[in-house]
């Protein structure tokens, strides 16, 4: 039979990918981001018990109240933004579920998006799929600056989105109060609407502030905001995240998520919503990765490999100029197969799979686990 795809340039993530071949190769997992220890006793004790309550039933199509309710608190509290938790926030199932659904309920075909490479590999082909045109552009290491003059050449009348991505995967670069004044001007009196992924906003480092969109209310009324508690909570596994956006926006969410997930799994919804009543779960999180972050660096010093500057995310860069020529996927598999670590090469972001010889290592991992790892990665 034939059959015509709809994604003929694309193929497996390098996500899975590269921890197959980890899996297979018995190396130290450093490419996809997840942690190699667990999430708090007390949030695996709580969902137990809602499970035990018997609340296994539906949730709400659009996510258990007390659950919106909190983090419609958490943003005002943060940010000085304020969301309606009857409205303005949908519970997803993880950050990447959201971000295909704002994208699905606003892009028509033919309209044009906006994209920072390297950027996280869901983006350009939920657009392509949906019909739309990636616009990328191209940021250079080590400080990946957006030049806003060639944003400002590329936006038309078809410009729909620009996706922004900060603290960033893969690059832990952040966004500074010049990018978002240059935003407000450039959408200002448009049409353009704005995907701001902020699944990392809190691991962010060296006392810097998260600039979330919902700061800006010019930014604000236009964007969808998504993050997950995956990232907050060390529970990736769980796939429970969240979508933030002013109801004209919201509703049209909706409208896609109600036939795509309809609803979020229950028990976890309850927990999260309990444990987020702490604010210490989240805020201390910046501490805790700082200290992994601190020393997966200090260790890699001794290394051949060049670090990359990183304000933010669970991931460091290395550049390995000093090391080899070879492509950054041929090292990253080498790396695996001969050295026994796994990472993310940073082409896989880029949508020219332009390579700067960057690798991406995460470092969300158990000290032991960062020791062991940089013990191979000093004999390359
Ligand atoms: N966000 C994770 C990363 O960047 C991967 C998630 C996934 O595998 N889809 O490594």
């Amino acid at each position: 039979m034939l059959l015509k795809s709809k994604l003929p340039e694309v193929g497996i993530t390098i996500f899975t990918v590269m921890s197959q071949l980890a899996v297979q190769y018995d190396a130290i997992n450093l490419s996809q981001g997840f942690p190699d220890y667990d999430c708090s006793p007390e949030l695996i004790s709580l969902v137990s018990k809602y499970m035990n309550e018997g609340r296994n039933q539906y949730a709400p199509m659009a996510g258990l109240m007390a659950l919106r309710e909190r983090l419609a608190e958490k943003q005002e509290q943060l940010h000085k933004s304020t969301y309606n938790p009857e409205s303005e926030i949908t519970i997803t199932a993880g950050g990447t579920q959201a971000i295909f659904t704002a994208l699905t309920c606003v892009i028509h075909p033919d309209d044009e998006v906006i994209i920072f490479d390297p950027a996280y590999d869901c983006y350009a082909p939920t657009v392509t799929l949906l019909g739309g045109v990636v616009r990328s552009i191209e940021l250079s290491p080590p400080e990946y600056k957006i030049n806003w003059t060639e944003v400002k050449k590329l936006v038309n009348l078809k410009t729909r989105m620009i996706i922004l991505n900060s603290p960033n995967n893969p690059t832990g670069i952040t966004l500074s109060e010049e990018d978002m004044k240059e935003l407000i001007s450039l959408t200002h009196n448009s049409n353009i609407l704005i995907l701001s992924d902020e699944v990392y906003e809190h691991l962010i480092y060296d006392g810097a502030d998260h600039l979330s969109v919902s700061r800006y209310p010019e930014l604000k009324e236009r964007s969808f905001i998504t993050a997950s508690f995956g990232k907050l909570f060390h529970t990736t596994g769980w796939k429970v995240g969240y979508c933030l956006a002013p109801v004209w926006l919201m509703s049209e969410f909706r409208k896609v998520h109600q036939f795509q997930i309809f609803s979020v799994n229950t028990p976890v919804q309850y927990a999260i919503a309990d444990f987020l009543s702490e604010r210490g779960n989240y805020l201390e999180l910046s501490n805790f990765f700082q200290v992994k972050k601190n020393f997966f660096s200090n260790l890699l010093r001794d290394t051949r490999f060049d670090l990359l500057p990183c304000y933010g995310s669970y991931f460091q860069s290395v550049q390995y100029s000093r090391i080899s020529d070879e492509k950054d996927t041929d090292l990253a598999k080498r790396l695996t197969i001969e050295f026994g670590v796994a990472s993310i090469p940073v082409s896989a972001f880029y949508s020219n799979s332009t390579d700067h010889h960057i690798l991406r290592f995460c470092f969300a991992k158990k000290q032991e686990t960062l020791e062991k790892a940089v013990i191979r990665l000093a004999k390359v």
